[in-house]
């Protein structure tokens, strides 16, 4: 019975846990005796808060600002910010408990959380960017802290909003500490942990094709995106010899038939970082390459209707359709390694599955994100900062974990090469034990 049936993108979430973990409830009859999946789903505390700013003509807005603080059992929250004008509770509650799972598979201690507003950065000055952030820190300062809960960035959030945020919040608490994850170099971010989201997910998707002997080398890839995540997952992909065909954002996208280089995806980042450009533009400085608008009024993404070999949606939820999900299986695609949280929906997931690929879901594919915040906390504790080199081979280290806890999960409850069912038994038993051990609170 549902609670709050409005709230779309957290029931599907919660819906997909629960199918996996039936197995588990059925082998430990003590979960079903404490109430652990209604523990679970039910947030430890919601926070939500009048954002007001002002725009660079003097007009005043407001937006609404969240965090959902959802389970502390193994570590305090940890989870991004998301600004963006579709943001509601629904979405962030969703982010939130997928969080908990990913942040449990880990291996680091982290509990999960998100946070983030219905503000649209798109088109606004640095100015108005920063005014919303410190009038967005002038409430969240009280609630969190570096014991406590550390945001991060998401969609709309990246080194300028953490810049902002992580200033207000110093001087309100007029304390330097680790609060804030995705941090500038040199006051107190870490080294790869740009990259680590992007990395991970191709580290992981390396892990899989392992399991049946072949490499990236050589392999055609559909990328969607072209943020934070899909431009390090394609750098990571050409480093290991394989070919990015697409990128896209939420105008449209470009097959590039000769692939991406780095030239092309240097071209990349500063149309997005620096220049906060579109896509689009890709096909006018590049001409063999070929931009298609979205069209709102097609059953499907084109972008997913290419013959590749693997794909890596790295945008946003529910990007895959079941036209798509049809289509990508159809045209012969053989991994699909999510970038993105929760991007296909659950009959294009269940279609993977059914097909035997190698499917990862967001929840351990992209977990490398976190796990190097993760390790950004470990780092500001100590006062020290590691070399790249160090903190990449801990992030493959973390993924190769992840791989292999989630194997190892599926095959002890007989669902073998089912990483969708491995990372949610793995990561909800690991939680509940943490509730369960530390009582009814
Ligand atoms: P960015 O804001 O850097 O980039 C997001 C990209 O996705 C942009 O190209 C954007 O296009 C596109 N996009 C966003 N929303 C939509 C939409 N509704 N429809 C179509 N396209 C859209 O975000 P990130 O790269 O950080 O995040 C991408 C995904 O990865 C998200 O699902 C996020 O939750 C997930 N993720 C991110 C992590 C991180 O470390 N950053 C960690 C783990 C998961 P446009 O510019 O037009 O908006």
């Amino acid at each position: 019975k549902s609670k709050d049936p409005e709230q779309r993108e957290f029931h599907q979430a919660v819906e997909e846990v629960m199918a996996s973990v039936q197995p588990v409830l059925e082998r430990n009859p003590e979960y079903r005796q404490q109430a652990v999946l209604a523990r679970v789903t039910e947030p430890e505390r919601v926070i939500m808060f009048r954002v007001p700013w002002m725009d660079d003509d003097g007009q005043v807005h407001v937006n609404r600002g969240f965090r959902v603080e959802m389970n502390s059992a193994i570590g305090p929250y940890k989870g991004g910010l998301r600004f963006h004008p579709s943001v509601n509770i629904g979405i962030i509650k969703f982010l939130a408990f997928e969080q908990v799972f990913k942040n449990s598979l880990t291996t680091l201690a982290m509990g999960g959380g998100k946070g983030g507003s219905d503000f649209n950065p798109k088109g606004k000055s640095d100015a108005e960017v920063m005014r919303f952030c410190q009038a967005f820190m002038a409430e969240l300062f009280r609630h969190i802290g570096p014991n406590t809960d550390i945001p991060a960035g998401d969609i709309g959030v990246g080194a300028r909003e953490i810049g902002f945020l992580f200033g207000m919040y110093k001087k309100l608490r007029n304390e330097f500490t680790g609060v804030l994850t995705g941090k500038s170099l040199n006051w107190g971010g870490s080294l790869i942990r740009p990259e680590a989201t992007g990395y991970g997910t191709v580290y992981f998707a390396a892990e899989m094709l392992a399991t049946r002997g072949e490499t990236l080398e050589g392999k055609t890839c559909l990328v969607s995106g072209s943020g934070n995540v899909a431009q390090f997952l394609t750098e990571k992909v050409l480093d290991l010899g394989g070919k990015v065909l697409t990128l896209s954002d939420s105008s449209g996208y470009i097959y590039d038939e000769e692939g991406i280089d780095r030239e092309k995806l240097a071209f990349v980042q500063h149309l997005k970082n620096i220049r906060r450009g579109r896509i689009g533009e890709y096909a006018e400085t590049y001409r063999n390459a070929v931009y298609t608008p979205l069209d709102p009024l097609l059953d499907h993404n084109p972008l997913w209707n290419h013959t590749a070999d693997c794909a890596f949606p790295c945008a946003t939820q529910n990007e895959i359709n079941e036209v798509d999900g049809k289509n990508l299986v159809n045209n012969g695609v053989q991994l699909i390694s999510e970038g993105a949280n929760m991007p296909s929906v659950p009959a294009a997931a269940d279609l993977f599955v059914e097909h035997r690929l190698l499917y990862a879901p967001g929840k351990a594919a992209n977990a490398g994100g976190v796990a190097v915040s993760g390790l950004e906390m470990a780092q500001n504790s100590m006062r020290l900062s590691w070399p790249r080199g160090e903190v990449d081979d801990r992030l493959k280290q973390i993924m190769h974990s992840i791989h292999k806890t989630c194997v190892d999960a599926g095959e002890s409850y007989g669902v073998q090469g089912n990483y969708v069912a491995g990372a949610n038994i793995a990561g909800f038993v690991k939680v509940v034990n943490a509730m369960l051990d530390q009582g009814l609170v």
